[in-house]
């Protein structure tokens, strides 16, 4: 146990894993051999597919930069399409067979004078055949249409993921993640909802009361005129009113379930930070806050639904009593058959249900409309960093960097940097110190081109890094952020992560590198080993040798490293160092350096501070010259700084 001192219970938190058992705390240890051969046989069975091969440009291909519209995403299958539109005209017409049949029944073989079971049997046949049929027809079109919208949305997501992969990093910083995901869930799930149902049944309900209105008026004017004058802009009136109140209150718990899913998750992502700052009440008291406000907008919408329901069946029944005064009295005046009046019932009830069925339709088509239209904005957010329209690559580089008068600020009003140069040599490290906040990590961002500045060039071998592809860029350069981020996954699909076609060997040759070999060594299925969901079960100095073994597979030219704060032990702090040695070795380096000792190891120091460069010089010149690092270098030592260090100087 060379390293269980020196791992174990540092200010992570999540590193106690290697300290008291070496297996305690991990994964799994091992997968059971029934379980095993279970597998074996499952995969023997299964189809060998193809790998996909996806094409991924920066520039998105013309297809994906049409404007997303409804009839552009569904007429993208056009049969299935034409298929579910002739379904639904047949649905509605065959629907509306039924009170005809019985009228026509009741006046040819039921009233006196035209007794005929073979009249009534006929038509009770046709009734049933046509009720099956229908069953039949339905059964087909939600078959289409379900598959319709599932080929739909698979197309949507991918569409957005995609988009979502080439956005620059500005927008993961102003977009909460959980307004992020509502897109990704319930907007593309309201689409859904509207493809497979909504469109279908909204057509649906127009041609059942269309069809409905024309055999009426064939049938008796007067009373057409009535049922068709009095009851329909009633009911229209009303829903209208039913579907703004209803909108309103969709749109109100829209926004605050979106504020619920951002507070959740920011919970449960910090949840360490809450803890240690016995923030659980507050955080109790904000869910409680938010969650009420989602509580009151369906409240609200449910007061809505009840004064709906209600009002459409009263004015239901008025207009059958109606239907009863005024239709009785044809029929007592010869002037109506009695089928006729019955058929006329039997309508009047079926014009209520999809009045109030459009009515719910039109809202899910105003959501999907909604979705749609926030999908739009999110598929039209132009990254920030775009590439030139036919960049070309940029060559192998030897790792000159310069900065040219560079100035920036994520507010291009208020610059965190300004007038900025500073040439860094092929092979050279250079170290960024200075106060929190002084722009070192920013000097870091634009380099790897995830911002670009507001005025001057950055130069890559004297090529303006504007100018190539971020492909090409990216791959020369490596990053190894402050925090290692690492995917659910082994050890090895970490590792291989910027760099996938690397062997087993090389891997390993990377763990020996940067000193992580005692811990892979130790863990169940050395490299095969599933770390968990972002590391949390490896130490911070753990994850950070990680990070430096993926970038070390990598073999970028550059590479731009923003050194952890958080306080790692001395062991460890060795350890990493000599890893910071090999996979510096050759290569042109940005240090942002919180610790001295690194910033010591560095060719050259920058010191950053007022928005600029205060300082540059080796250490043993920045030591002489007895400026602001003299101040920064002497404070260290005073606060205890290393006493490797301090002898080294
Ligand atoms: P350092 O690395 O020197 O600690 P940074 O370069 O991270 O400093 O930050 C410089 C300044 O820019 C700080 O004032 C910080 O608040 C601000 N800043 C950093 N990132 C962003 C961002 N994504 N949006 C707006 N301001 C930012």
């Amino acid at each position: 146990m060379a390293w269980g001192g020196g791992w174990g219970g540092h200010a992570g938190g999540a590193s106690t894993m290697f300290g008291n058992s070496q297996v305690a705390g991990l994964p799994f240890g091992g997968i059971p051999s029934e379980l095993m051969d279970e597998a074996t046989k499952l995969l023997a069975t299964e189809p060998q597919r193809e790998r996909s091969r996806i094409t991924f440009t920066q520039r998105p291909p013309a297809r994906a930069r049409q404007r997303l519209t409804l009839p552009r995403l569904i007429g993208a299958y056009p049969r299935w399409v034409v298929a579910g539109s002739t379904y639904v005209i047949a649905i509605s017409l065959l629907m509306q067979a039924g009170p005809l049949l019985t009228g026509y029944a009741i006046n040819h073989g039921m009233v006196r004078g035209h007794h005929s079971l073979t009249v009534v049997g006929a038509c009770a046949l046709a009734y049933l055949l046509i009720a099956v049929a229908s069953a039949l027809l339905q059964r087909a079109q939600v078959g289409v249409t379900g598959t319709l919208a599932s080929r739909v949305m698979h197309d949507l997501r991918i569409r957005v993921f995609t988009h979502l992969q080439r956005l620059s990093l500005d927008f993961f910083t102003e977009e909460k993640a959980g307004v992020l995901m509502s897109r990704m869930t319930s907007d593309i799930e309201n689409l859904q909802q509207l493809i497979q149902d909504g469109i279908s049944q909204f057509a649906m309900q127009g041609l059942t009361m269309i069809v409905i209105i024309v055999v009426l008026f064939a049938m008796n004017v007067t009373l057409a005129t009535w049922t068709v004058l009095l009851v329909v802009p009633l009911l229209f009136a009303f829903s209208i009113w039913f579907h703004l109140a209803s909108e309103r209150g969709y749109l109100l718990s829209r926004d605050r379930i979106a504020n619920v899913l951002a507070d959740l998750s920011e919970s449960l992502y910090g949840t360490r930070v809450v803890t240690a700052n016995n923030r659980q009440r507050r955080n109790i008291a904000n869910h409680r806050h938010v969650v009420g406000a989602y509580r009151d907008a369906n409240l609200y919408t449910g007061r809505v639904n009840a004064i709906y329901g209600p009002v459409t069946i009263t004015i239901g029944i008025l207009a059958q009593g109606l239907l009863l005064g005024i239709g009785g009295d044809l029929v007592l005046h010869h002037r109506l058959s009695f089928g006729a009046l019955i058929t006329f019932f039997l309508y009047l009830n079926r014009f209520f249900g999809p009045i109030q069925l459009l009515v719910q339709q039109y809202n899910a088509l105003q959501q999907g409309r909604s979705s749609i239209t926030r999908l739009r904005e999110l598929l039209e957010t132009a990254p920030s960093v775009e590439e030139l329209e036919g960049a070309p690559d940029l060559a192998t580089i030897e790792g000159r960097i310069t900065f040219e008068n560079v100035s920036f600020g994520y507010d291009p009003d208020h610059l965190i940097l300004r007038d900025v140069n500073l040439e860094i040599a092929p092979g050279e490290s250079v170290a960024f110190v200075g106060p929190t906040g002084a722009g070192k990590s920013t000097m870091a961002k634009l380099a790897n081109r995830f911002y670009d500045p507001t005025s001057g060039r950055i130069l890559l071998d004297g090529v303006d890094i504007k100018t190539v592809t971020l492909r090409s860029l990216r791959s020369q350069l490596g990053v190894v952020p402050q925090e290692a981020f690492l995917f659910a996954g082994s050890i090895r699909t970490n590792l291989s992560f910027g760099a996938s076609d690397v062997t087993n060997e090389q891997i390993e040759e990377a763990i020996d590198v940067v000193g992580l070999r005692e811990l892979v060594d130790r863990l169940p299925q050395g490299i095969g080993t599933a770390v968990h969901e972002r590391g949390q079960t490896l130490s911070a100095g753990e994850r950070q040798l990680l990070a430096l073994a993926r970038a070390f597979l990598a073999r970028p030219r550059v590479l731009i490293l923003d050194e952890a704060t958080s306080s790692l032990d001395l062991q460890s702090e060795t350890v990493i160092e000599h890893a910071l040695d090999r996979l510096l070795e050759g290569r042109t380096a940005i240090l942002i350096a919180h610790r001295l000792t690194t910033a010591q190891r560095a060719d050259r120091i920058v010191v950053i501070d007022h928005g600029g460069i205060v300082e540059v010089g080796s250490p043993g010149e920045l030591l002489a010259a007895g400026g602001s690092y003299t101040a920064m270098f002497d404070a260290w030592l005073a606060s205890g700084g290393r006493d490797s260090t301090r002898r080294a100087v």
